[in-house]
């Protein structure tokens, strides 16, 4: 898609934005692609579905045949358009007022053959990207009257400070189990298992001594189990003698914890950018 984007010569100051994420109640949501410009916002939803795909938005789904397979997908229009509802509810709430919010489906797979299932307003939403350019120029011409003028760097500035990035799961995207994960301190020196002797980290192969070499274990931990630990998550994670061990490290880090002293959590920094 980058290489459309580079080609639409848009005649006004514009943003492109991926993967934004924003909270909306209590949940998130997310556009692939969302193009900010002066007069309105396009949300694009870009699908990479190769295949014989037929839109049947009556039904909110796409069927796709490949190799004499079915399978079903979410239609994406709606998606883009929920999208766009989400957005325009989000800025509302924010500016009391949204400029024109439209919304569309990207089907970049070349190999596709697009089918409609039956007519429907909604299919004039599905494009190629090379349709990019003159809906683009039609739009432009259609919404001048919304002109933000100098108020897109305050939309932009909000955004990007409501933006709220997923968790990255290493875990999930590389199918390992908690009970692969190996418990324990790592000598920053020689990576061999620390233990904790007197208030000391001391490797038990070069006998390097690290008053903190459990902030790295719990680095990981934030990075690949949780961003909370309890005292005994903390005390089996980091094979630590006894619980109160555990609790007299995770205090002496001034984390914010919740819950009661019993059920209490310890929040690890997060690792958002
Ligand atoms: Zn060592």
């Amino acid at each position: 898609m980058d290489y459309f984007y580079r080609q639409l010569d848009l005649p006004l100051q514009h943003y492109f934005v991926h993967q934004l994420r924003l909270p909306r109640n209590v949940d998130f949501f997310q556009m692939d692609t969302l193009l900010l410009t002066p007069y309105f916002f396009l949300i694009l939803e870009i699908k990479n579905l190769a295949g014989i795909l037929t839109f049947d938005h009556e039904h909110q789904q796409v069927l796709r045949e490949q190799g004499g397979q079915q399978e079903v997908f979410a239609d994406p229009v709606l998606q883009a358009e929920q999208q766009a509802a989400s957005l325009k509810a989000w800025l509302q709430a924010h500016f009391g007022s949204s400029p024109p919010i439209h919304a569309y489906a990207v089907m970049t797979n070349n190999s596709s053959i697009l089918k409609n299932a039956a007519p429907h307003a909604l299919h004039h939403q599905i494009i190629r990207p090379p349709a990019l350019r003159p809906i683009l120029q039609a739009l432009f011409e259609k919404e001048k009257c919304h002109a933000l003028e100098d108020k897109l760097n305050v939309y932009v500035e909000a955004l990007k400070k409501a933006y709220r990035p997923a968790r990255y799961c290493a875990m999930g995207k590389y199918d390992i189990n908690r009970a692969d994960l190996r418990n324990g301190v790592f000598c920053p020196k020689c990576s061999g298992v620390m233990k904790w002797r007197h208030g000391n980290w001391v490797c038990s192969r070069c006998e390097h001594v690290s008053r903190d070499a459990h902030r790295k274990a719990l680095d990981d931990y934030a990075l690949l189990i949780s961003s909370h630990i309890s005292t005994g998550e903390c005390q089996a994670y980091l094979q630590l003698p006894g619980i109160n061990t555990a609790q007299r490290i995770l205090k002496k880090m001034n984390l914010t914890h919740s819950g009661g002293t019993k059920t209490r959590k310890y929040h690890l920094p997060g690792h958002r950018r």
